[in-house]
């Protein structure tokens, strides 16, 4: 196999889902996998369908297309970033739902929507101090009202979303006003709303803490089922797996080095400057052949009893603690968020879809993806030490 390379391990992941669909469940809330983090990978999405997330969801229309391209008319997607009005006539084509904040996003669906006899489905996003996407509770009702008259467009409910932007936490409180505001609405224009969307991974602690769900039925997964996270404090969830994704680097270098650099030190090629640093003589470092380019340093989980010393855009440096590391040797990183997202959009870090045995769906879709993935079986585990970084001020 090549390297770098990132391993997903998808018996790992339909666990996850399978865990995650299963307790929710119980409260009333279906999950929408959220596919954004893993570039709308055709066969993860296959994945988390098999093990029973209720539709998918992804930021990007790319994304979604790529995605209807294997898996066919059938998966309910949601395009749950608002459409760019440049983009519209494919968000209609490809996308059974998208969330909106804009009237005027709205009318451009209607009218596409019209045009190619489809209906689309729209979920109204609404602000609750988050600070980034979302009308204003006080100017929901009036644009309710205005799209309850366009043609070919279907309320399907409304959602929040909470701490992506500014860390406001999706506590009782605002899952409490979001179900009053959907009781509100469907008294106001007498109908019934289909999606409440109550947010993303940030909102474990709150739906695993309550017994009292009020009208949230949805929340967007990407984090929780992929890593295996909430996304408040970066806490594992009991029972799913952290290790689904590992990334894989090739070591190029290996060799004693002084701990400290000499001579007139001024900025790294990434602006930063050399943090206060305890020189501790020498260092058996190890360079693996991935830099920034394919991973974020500061989302990663060095190999077994290494640290990361630094990185540039193509080289990774590790502190080996003087372990023997051949020329050519694999060694396994952990990957949190910053590196899944990096990792998947690199062109130079191959995707190993690690599977036994594989599933109906899911092997269809490798198939299809054949060509764009490397399918075999698990063999390696991620180490998990600190991160100790040189460069500490990013
Ligand atoms: C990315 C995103 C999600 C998923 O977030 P996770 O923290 O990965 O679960 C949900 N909703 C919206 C609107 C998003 O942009």
């Amino acid at each position: 196999m090549n390297t770098p390379r990132l391993e997903v391990h998808l018996g790992k992941l339909s666990d996850n889902v399978a865990t995650l669909v299963e307790r929710l469940a119980a409260r009333g809330v279906v999950i929408t996998g959220v596919t954004k983090a893993s570039l709308g990978c055709p066969v993860i999405a296959a994945c988390l369908l098999d093990a029973g997330v209720h539709g998918l969801g992804d930021s990007r229309i790319e994304n979604i297309e790529r995605m209807r391209a294997t898996l066919g008319p059938n998966p309910r997607m949601t395009l749950i970033r608002s459409p760019m009005l440049s983009q519209i006539e494919r968000v209609v084509r490809h996308a059974d739902i998208s969330f909106n904040t804009e009237l005027t996003v709205v009318r451009a669906l209607s009218a596409e929507a019209t045009r190619t006899q489809k209906v689309h489905g729209v979920v109204l996003m609404v602000e609750m101090a988050d600070l980034r996407e979302g009308i204003m509770p006080d100017a929901v009702m009036k644009i309710v009202a205005d799209i309850l008259q366009l043609p070919n467009i279907a309320l399907q409910g409304i959602g929040t979303n909470l701490a992506c932007l500014s860390g406001t936490s999706p506590d009782a409180a605002k899952m409490d006003s979001l179900s009053a505001l959907a009781n509100a609405i469907e008294q106001r224009f007498s109908i019934t709303l289909n999606i409440i969307s109550g947010g993303n991974s940030a909102n474990m602690d709150w739906v695993f803490g309550t017994q009292h769900h009020g009208r949230v039925n949805d929340l967007r997964l990407g984090e929780a089922i992929l890593l295996g996270c909430e996304a408040l404090n970066r806490t594992p969830i009991e029972g799913p797996h952290t290790d689904v994704f590992t990334l894989i680097g090739e070591v190029i270098e290996a060799n004693v080095k002084p701990g400290m650099p000499w001579g007139t030190i001024a900025e790294n090629s990434f602006g930063e400057t050399l943090s206060t640093y305890k020189d501790c003589g020498f260092v058996s470092q190890a360079i693996l052949a991935i830099g920034r380019q394919d991973c974020d340093v500061t989302a990663l989980d060095s190999p077994a009893g290494m640290d990361l010393l630094g990185a540039s855009s193509d080289h990774l440096v590790l502190d080996t603690h003087r372990q023997n590391i051949a020329i050519g040797a694999e060694l396994v990183l952990g990957v949190h968020y910053g590196s899944l997202l990096r990792a998947m959009t690199s062109p130079f870090v191959e995707k190993a879809l690690l599977h036994k045995p594989p599933l109906g769906d899911v092997q269809k879709a490798m198939g299809m993806a054949a060509n764009t993935s490397h399918v075999g079986t698990a063999h390696t585990q991620p180490g998990t030490t600190q991160r100790i970084l040189r460069f500490l001020n990013f």
